[in-house]
């Protein structure tokens, strides 16, 4: 399949990135050592492993499970401070993703993507123009397949997008995107990579092995990025939502390559700034490689949002509905909110963290009416009474809350499902109250 220089490798973690980097090294050829707390012996996973080759080491993390190795995968999910790991760094054993085993399989362009937010919605653009424009194309990630599985299929004609996470990017050595994009770097977790300057490290492995043959999309807003750009050796494409630069950027009426009118923003279906900047930073990314701005056009008239963030539902009586339940913070609420003009209707509620909602107060000023539920609607309806939010009802199911705003509307409002609250005290996952939103809206 591939020729790996590896001779032994130890794959720790056997979740879906570990399987995928297990199976795919043993159908290389390489002999493979897996080692998993929690893995069950009898499933017919580990069966599977074992019959193609691999030693299966469950229950503990024993060090000598160390010897004769000379890599080690490692899901992105297990800390640095692993026993194993600290060991094996010690021996100056190479610790790495399966990233990396996907970036030396794979033999066509990559485009990797990384930030703090907006991950995914752009690597979803960036996928779909080049499809729309008749390139082949794959797509890797946490919308898509895991990295190394995809790579064991694709051509060398066909350019390949990743979603990095700064815990996949830890890991790399020699992976290098032909285009790299770079989309925000916010302080996030910490509890992983203990400070900052670390996380902004990972990050910028993302550029680390780049020459100057290679692009780096990057959002000139962001001055936590712009510190990164005198290591980047590769030629710095900018993109800004808030000035014209040499990439891409926006007016009030059209959003621009360098000079070029590239479309009309009208035309976008897409809500939001930070979702201007996820379209500036894809739109970049195709553009060095010579896409149409017919095929741009194709893709932004028509796509409605990566399902759950900020996704747009449907039209009724001209009331418009957006299903935003991958909000699970003040935050990202905050930045759905900013995205509308109009009249709008606010749903929200969910597990109570034990925060309060004080700091979603300033960004209520549009919200005509606001429905609450689950464990923390009295502390959303003190919120909405300190914004003065004219109506507040509280309400036990997705029902009678989408049902509820429906009442509150004119022709021209906005529906907004944006809960600023994990999803666990009444649903299964922020998924599942989407996607009973959604059905809710449907059956008005
Ligand atoms: P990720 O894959 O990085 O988690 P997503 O594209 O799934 O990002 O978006 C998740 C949430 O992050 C969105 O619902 C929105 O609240 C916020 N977000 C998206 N893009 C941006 C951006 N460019 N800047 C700031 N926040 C953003």
């Amino acid at each position: 399949l591939a020729s790996f220089v590896y001779k032994h490798v130890l794959v720790l973690g056997l979740a879906k990135s570990g399987t995928a980097a297990a199976e795919l090294l043993l159908d290389s050829g390489v002999s493979v050592r897996i080692n998993d707390l929690k893995a069950d012996e009898e499933s017919d996973l580990v069966k599977r492993l074992k019959n193609k080759g691999a030693e299966v080491i469950t229950g503990g993390h024993p060090l000598h499970i160390l010897d004769d190795i000379d890599l080690i995968v490692k899901n992105p999910g297990i800390r640095y401070e692993n026993p194993v790991v600290e060991e094996g760094l010690k021996r100056g054993i190479s610790v790495v993703t399966e990233i990396e085993l996907a970036g030396q399989l794979h033999q066509g362009d990559l485009i990797g993507v990384t930030g703090s937010n907006g991950k995914t919605t752009t690597t979803t653009l960036i996928h779909a123009f080049l499809e729309a424009d008749q390139q082949p194309v794959s797509i890797a990630g946490n919308i898509g397949e895991v990295a190394s599985e995809v790579a064991r299929t694709t051509s060398e004609e066909e350019t390949m997008v990743i979603e990095l996470s700064s815990f996949q990017l830890m890991g790399v050595e020699t992976f290098k995107p032909n285009i790299a994009v770079w989309l925000n770097l916010f302080e996030a977790h910490l509890d992983y990579h203990h400070t900052l300057e670390n996380y902004f490290r990972a990050k910028a492995n993302i550029i680390s092995q780049q020459t100057e043959d290679d692009y780096l999309v990057y959002n000139a807003d962001d001055e936590a990025i712009l510190s990164f750009l005198p290591e980047a050796a590769a030629v710095h494409v900018p993109f800004s939502i808030t000035e014209k630069v040499n990439g891409t950027w926006a007016d009030d009426e059209y959003i621009y390559y360098k000079e070029e009118k590239v479309m009309k923003r009208s035309e976008i279906v897409l809500v939001g700034e930070h979702n201007l900047a996820n379209i500036l930073a894809a739109v970049a990314a195709v553009k060095i490689r010579g896409i149409s701005n017919q095929a741009i056009r194709t893709i932004l008239t028509s796509f409605a949002g990566v399902t759950h963030r900020l996704e747009f539902v449907t039209r009724k009586r001209g009331v418009l509905f957006y299903n935003d339940s991958k909000a699970t913070n003040i935050l990202a609420t905050s930045y759905a909110l900013r995205s509308f003009a109009q009249p709008t209707v606010l749903l929200a509620g969910g597990l109570d963290r034990g925060n309060s909602f004080d700091a979603l107060v300033p960004y209520l000023n549009n919200v005509k009416a606001m429905v609450v539920f689950g464990e923390t609607q009295d502390k959303l309806a003190e919120a909405a009474k300190q914004a003065q939010v004219e109506n507040v009802k509280a309400v036990e199911t997705m029902d009678e809350a989408v049902a509820a705003a429906y009442r509150f509307t004119n022709e021209g409002d906005v529906v907004l499902l944006s809960p600023a609250c994990a999803s666990w005290d009444q649903y299964r996952t922020f998924e599942e109250r989407g996607h009973m939103f959604k059905q809710a809206v449907h059956k008005l």
